[in-house]
């Protein structure tokens, strides 16, 4: 039974603020710059081959999407992209590290709901000081009461979390925008999950299949969950 949720655990990126729309314009870029050696969509396959083969290796986040687009305007250019070209890709890049964090509909006004009622945390992935900072910028810090920066989200990593939370799994509800991150494993756990989605995901994280779940449900936006509680 859903009563028996205690802590409710919120992705950070396009579930609290807005973050692949400014990783889909940055590759935008990218590929602008690079149209010379391929097509555009040629250099955008070829970044995402990148990541995927480097993903075990960088993790996510922005510092290992940066060193991606480097191994990829090597390989595309056949070696031959001039330092000033990397200047540029570097450059961008960094602009991506200062965006303004920009909060989803509904979010604060949730998080006062909830606070108090439920132990909150936010669970995310990403590069440690780039969410911390995206963090403290959202103004959010203190509506939780743990945060947890993870080096990915699968079954074994929400293992360890609830480890951490001394929380067991039919206490737990899950909150995020990606059903193969922020859903599945905390279901094969156990636990709940709440899908908020985002009007862009990144391919990686897309799921095309309906999913139907006891513990689950499907949100419109985040202030939906006041209703499911
Ligand atoms: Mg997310």
């Amino acid at each position: 039974m859903k009563d028996s949720i205690k802590t409710i655990a919120f992705d950070g990126d396009d579930t609290l603020w807005m973050n692949e729309p400014y990783f889909q314009e940055a590759e935008k870029q990218f590929c602008e710059l690079l149209e010379n050696y391929l097509p555009q969509h040629s250099v955008s396959q070829e970044l995402f081959n990148t990541e995927m083969k480097n993903l075990s290796l960088y993790g996510y986040g922005v510092k290992g999407f940066m060193l991606c687009m480097m191994e990829t305007a090597s390989r595309v250019s056949n070696r031959t992209a001039s330092l000033e070209l990397i200047d540029k890709i570097i450059a961008n890049r960094q602009e991506l590290l200062q965006k303004p964090i920009e909060l989803l509909q509904g979010v604060p006004r949730t998080l006062e709901q909830l606070k108090g009622r439920f132990r909150l945390i936010l669970a995310t992935k990403g590069d440690l000081l780039d969410q911390e900072r995206k963090l403290q910028r959202s103004g959010l810090e203190d509506y939780f009461d743990h945060i947890e920066i993870m080096s990915d989200k699968k079954v074994s990593d929400y293992q360890k979390l609830l480890k951490n939370l001394d929380c067991r799994p039919e206490n737990f509800l899950m909150l995020g925008n990606s059903i193969k991150s922020d859903i599945l494993p905390v279901l094969e756990l156990g636990g709940y999950g709440g899908h908020i989605p985002y009007h862009v995901t990144w391919t990686y994280e897309q799921h095309e299949h309906n999913l139907k779940h006891v513990n689950f449900v499907e949100l419109k936006s985040i202030d939906g969950i006041l209703n499911y509680l």
